[in-house]
């Protein structure tokens, strides 16, 4: 009955009911359980009851059941006995304490140090979509407003495990869901309420308004982030005490990138194999903590507009770099600093356990040190950072005074707390200490008294302490010794006198463990205290060990600081691709390159090469690199001058989104609305390849008119990079004057061509494309007569078109199909108006 009164609250839920030392599940639920985690379901009749299905297993594996059950996609409610079971007749009161879901579990072992674990709620009213983003591990909690269709973009940001939104959504077909695939929660609509929400939000923050939080004008986002504040509380049970920020998403702050130029830049994630090999972030992240290293993936998907805090992160960047030793040094003991705001989240969800607070006193002791360090150092930019942190030197010394530094995960373990913090606790470890010593004297008196030299004093849970006497000296046994159990090859026995003693050391033990759990909480208590200040200085250690990494890295990486400018141009001298000068093996080298690029004079660069040459490199390379000097670091180059760039939008390659019903061409189309429609003056276009996925006709014409217009349309001007390998464009300099040609060079030689990888002014004449297939292993009489249809083919930009074997030109194809049109035409049948209409036909065709 108890069961099912609490089942019913929790249906769509695994409900977790402990019983005693386990958590059982019933019927469906432990058909699931079963399944998922690999355990035996059995059945039991109930009485004159139908047969009921059961699994479960011992609550110690919460840990490493929890997380299987919620990467299933299951929401999971614990359920725990509320009183001990000893002090009550019949049956215990039980109640579900949490409701974990796959956005809101935090378990160590479901956390990746490095990247943060997001859940969202949205909340749409028109087309402007308000959202609300929550890292439940450190508190993080955001708002944001923006327009619907920029929602995927935003959110995959931060790529979060659950979405909240309301039961009315459909949101199967929605991009955010196809995009993200993310775990959805649909709760009741009137639970979207604003004025419920801002009260929410204000309690919470213990606030009269929300104007210091700069979020007052995101209404819709504040329904949002008041929605899910009582989703944690309410239904999910979740402490939210961590949650002492609000903090807007400000885009206007940040480069705007969409999706698709994440994944073409291979920031986070390679497009040709799974995992960070041959990414961005592996290449450049060498930050010494987990808190540094997720920072650096914040940044990197937020570099920022704002030119003097660009400059800021660099001045202190310059700074680590020009003090080696300093560097090296604050390196080594960030390294022994611990994950601080995880921590915090696990004091909020009340796991948190005696290593760890003795890791948070240690890290906030060199937190401290390294204030008073840099605080004689006379660079402004240092002590900007510097004035921010706290000073929590008492808290500091008050945890390593209290924790021992020998101490286990295990609060039980009774030797968490120093000597000296209390008397009574010293007394009952001196009395436990001296029963263990009396018993480890007892066994070697008897040892000796008895001659019998295998003789053990052994404990375990059931008979405590007991003596164990091999079968072949059982004739030795005196009579004081009474037996408590046989086994196969031995005896066990206790003593009275024994028992005492065991007694006093059990009792002892119990209060050791009291007293030491409550000088834990004590001190947990002044830590909570400090919450707040706790996490500001955290950040800041985050800031110094992620720019104090740039500094490493452009240190042994040979990188530049940039200059970072507001005209719209880019300069950049010998630059380099940061991964692909990583990945190439040792006897190849890197061959850097120059840009110039200028959206009042060298508006659009328009490269062509062959195939392999190396184009596709040098683009993402440069939008790299604006990436880079956007979030303060330095670049791979000799030297950079880059002006600030508002929206960075790539289109490279060719992929389909079968799931969202959008073919390869339309993908790539797609890519290029949303550029046309967005891209500004500050902008930087990059567009490997445009048009290839349709008919070379139309593929040429689409890349001619798109060119045109990012040229000739004053809203857009954007900074081009364009690469093709449609040689016909290279014409277009003659008509677009901010338009430039460059080729990459190489060199042919005999039947081989040789890569230089240089860029260079001026049109590449062909693609070598039939030497690259050769190079690939191509069969030979493939090859072979590939050579053969080429030479019939004219590559001449003014002569394009080859039918029939016969070259014809534009003209001469009009007037074919003219002529076609009017063949098929039947003079003796057609009525005047379809006359006159044809007439009108041709005429058009003309033109065209
Ligand atoms: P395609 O037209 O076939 O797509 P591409 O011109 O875009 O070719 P990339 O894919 O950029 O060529 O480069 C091919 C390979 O050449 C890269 O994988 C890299 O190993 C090497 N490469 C590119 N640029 C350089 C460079 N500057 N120095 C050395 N190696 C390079």
């Amino acid at each position: 009955k108890q069961y099912n009164e609490i089942k019913q609250k929790y249906p769509d839920s695994i409900l977790l009911f402990r019983m005693g030392d386990f958590y059982e599940t019933f019927n469906e639920d432990a058909v699931k359980t079963s399944k998922i985690i690999g355990i035996v379901l059995t059945k039991r009749a109930n009485g004159h009851a139908s047969e009921v299905k059961l699994a479960g297993f011992p609550y110690h594996s919460l840990d490493i059941y929890l997380p299987q059950l919620v990467a299933a996609g299951n929401k999971v409610a614990i359920c725990e006995q509320i009183e001990n079971a000893n002090d009550v007749k019949g049956i215990v009161k039980r109640k579900v304490v949490e409701v974990v879901t796959p956005g809101s579990i935090t378990l160590d072992n479901t956390l990746q140090n490095k990247t943060n674990k997001y859940m969202a709620t949205i909340f749409k009213e028109k087309n402007i979509t308000g959202y609300c983003i929550f890292e439940p591990s450190t508190g993080q909690f955001l708002i944001g407003e923006c327009l619907e269709k920029e929602l995927t973009n935003n959110l995959n940001k931060y790529y979060p495990d659950e979405v909240i939104i309301n039961k009315k959504t459909v949101y199967s077909l929605e991009k955010w869901f196809l995009e993200l695939r993310p775990y959805v929660t649909q709760i009741e609509n009137y639970k979207f309420s604003y004025e419920n929400s801002y009260r929410e939000l204000t309690e919470h923050m213990s606030v009269k308004t929300l104007k210091g939080f700069g979020v007052e004008n995101f209404k819709l986002g504040i329904v949002a982030a008041g929605t899910l504040i009582c989703y944690l509380k309410d239904t999910l049970n979740n402490n939210i005490s961590h949650i002492t920020k609000i903090e807007p998403i400000l885009s206007d702050k940040y480069m705007s990138m969409d999706i698709s130029t994440i994944k073409n830049l291979e920031i986070f994630n390679s497009l040709s194999s799974s995992g960070v090999h041959g990414t961005l972030v592996n290449s450049i992240d060498f930050t010494s903590t987990p808190g540094g290293a997720r920072l650096l993936r914040h940044w990197l998907l937020h570099p920022q507009k704002n030119i003097s805090i660009i400059k800021e992160r660099l001045r202190v960047v310059s700074y680590f770099k020009n003090n080696k030793t300093i560097l090296k040094n604050l390196r080594i003991d960030l390294k022994q600093t611990c994950d601080s705001e995880r921590i915090l989240g696990k004091i909020n969800k009340e796991n948190v356990n005696p290593k760890d607070i003795l890791a948070l006193g240690m890290t906030l002791i060199l937190i401290e040190k390294w204030i008073k360090e840099l605080s004689s150092i006379k660079d402004k930019s240092i002590t900007n950072i510097i004035s921010n942190f706290y000073n929590l030197n008492k808290l500091s010394s008050k945890i390593t005074k209290v924790i021992n530094v020998n101490c286990t995960s295990n609060i039980k373990s009774g030797n968490t707390i120093n000597k000296n913090i209390s008397k009574k606790l010293d007394g009952f470890k001196a009395i436990s200490n001296d029963g263990k010593q009396w018993i480890e004297n007892f066994q070697q008196t008897e040892i000796d008294r008895l001659s019998i030299s295998s003789l053990k004093v052994g404990y375990n849970k059931i008979f405590g302490y007991y003596i164990d006497i091999t079968k072949t000296n059982q004739h030795k046994v005196p009579e004081n010794y009474i037996r408590k159990q046989t086994l196969v090859n031995s005896e066990r026995y206790i003593t009275e006198e024994l028992k005492i003693h065991e007694e006093k050391v059990l009792e002892a033990e119990v209060e050791v463990q009291n007293i030491e759990h409550e000088i834990f909480t004590n001190l947990i208590s002044s830590i909570t205290e400090c919450f707040f200040k706790i996490k500001e200085n955290s950040f800041l250690f985050n800031n110094l060990d992620l720019l104090s990494s740039f500094s490493h890295l452009a240190l042994i990486k040979n990188y530049v600081k940039p200059d970072v400018v507001s005209d719209s141009i880019i300069k950049l001298i010998d630059s380099r691709h940061p991964v692909v000068e990583d990945l190439l093996p040792t006897t190849d080298n890197f061959i850097p390159n120059n840009l110039i690029i200028d959206a009042n004079s060298e508006q659009i660069q328009l490269i062509t090469g062959p195939n392999m040459a190396g184009k596709s490199t040098y683009l993402r390379q440069v939008g790299i690199i604006v990436i880079l000097a956007q979030i303060g670091c330095y670049i791979p180059a000799k030297y950079g001058k880059i002006g600030i760039v508002d929206r960075l939008f790539t289109r490279v390659g060719a992929s389909d989104n079968l799931a969202g019903g959008e073919s390869t061409f339309l993908v790539e189309m797609n890519e290029a609305a949303n550029i046309l429609n967005n891209a500004t003056p500050n902008s930087l276009v990059l567009l490997d390849e445009i048009g290839r996925g349709t008919s070379t006709y139309d593929g040429l014409s689409i890349a001619t008119a798109i060119t045109e217009y990012i040229h000739n349309n004053k809203s857009i001007g954007s900074r081009t990079i364009f690469a093709t390998h449609y040689h016909e464009l290279t014409s277009l300099s003659k008509k677009l004057k901010r338009l430039m040609n460059y080729h990459i060079q190489v060199e042919e030689f005999e039947d081989k061509i040789v890569f230089l990888r240089k860029i260079t002014k001026g049109t590449g004449d062909k693609s070598y494309g039939i030497q690259v297939g050769k190079m690939a292993g191509l069969p030979d009489k493939v090859i072979n007569r590939a050579k053969e249809i080429l030479l019939s083919y004219d590559s001449s930009p003014n002569n394009i078109v080859i039918l029939k074997n016969k070259k014809m030109s534009h003209k001469e194809i009009i007037y074919d199909n003219i002529k076609e049109f009017i063949d098929e035409i039947d003079i003796n049948n057609i009525t005047p108006i379809t006359a006159l209409q044809r007439l009108n036909d041709i005429k058009k065709k003309i033109n065209l």
